[in-house]
C-alpha cells in the first residue's frame, strides 16, 4: 500500500523546524566516534522538549536508538509517561521497539526523513513488517520523507 496514501497532512513549521534541526545533529553525530548518525526529537506544542542521538554503542546498550533516547528524556522533564500531544520527529523511519515505544508513551504523530524502502534491512528487526501494520487499528499518524534527500547518504551502507 502507498504510504502517502495514509499519511496525514504535512509538517508544520514547527515541525519542520525541528528535522532541520534534528538533520543537523544526525550529520554532526555521524562525524563524531561512538554515535550514529541518527538523530531524534520530542515536540509539544511545537515547542522542543526533548532531543536524542543513537547511543548504541556509546552505552553498550542496544535500547539506545536516538527516539529511545528523546522519548525518555521527555517523559523526564515533563514528569509523565503520557507524552498525548507531543510529536516524534526523527531523520530515519522509527524501527518496531521505537514504533512501540512511541506508542507506551501514548504519541500519535511521528515524522521522520528517510523511509524503510530507501535504506538497508538492517535497520529493522522485522523487516517484512511496514508502518501500514502498526497503524493497523490505531489513531497515530505518520509523515515520511521529509528532508529525506538531506541523510540517504548517512544510512545507504548501513554501517550507522
Ligand atoms: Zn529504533
Amino acid at each position: 500500500m502507498d504510504q502517502k496514501a495514509q499519511a496525514s497532512a504535512g509538517p508544520s513549521a514547527d515541525e519542520r523546524s525541528a528535522m532541520n534541526e534534528a538533520i543537523d545533529r544526525a550529520l554532526r553525530a555521524a562525524r563524531e566516534s561512538g554515535k550514529s548518525g541518527i538523530a531524534a526529537t520530542v515536540l509539544k506544542a511545537g515547542k522542543v522538549v526533548a532531543t536524542g542521538e543513537n547511543e548504541v554503542h556509546l552505552q553498550c546498550d542496544p535500547t539506545q536508538h536516538a527516539e529511545m533516547v528523546a522519548i525518555t528524556r521527555a517523559a523526564q522533564v515533563l514528569g509523565t509517561t503520557d507524552l498525548t500531544g507531543c510529536v516524534l520527529i526523527s531523520t530515519l523511519q522509527p524501527c518496531e521497539m521505537c514504533l512501540s515505544a512511541f506508542r507506551f508513551a501514548r504519541m500519535e504523530r511521528v515524522i521522520f526523513a528517510a523511509t524503510q524502502a530507501k535504506v538497508p534491512e538492517k535497520y529493522f528487526a522485522f523487516p517484512h513488517l511496514r508502518l501500514d501494520d502498526f497503524q493497523r487499528g490505531t489513531n497515530f499518524t505518520f509523515v515520511a520523507g521529509v528532508g529525506e534527500e538531506l541523510v540517504l547518504h548517512l544510512y545507504a551502507t548501513g554501517d550507522e
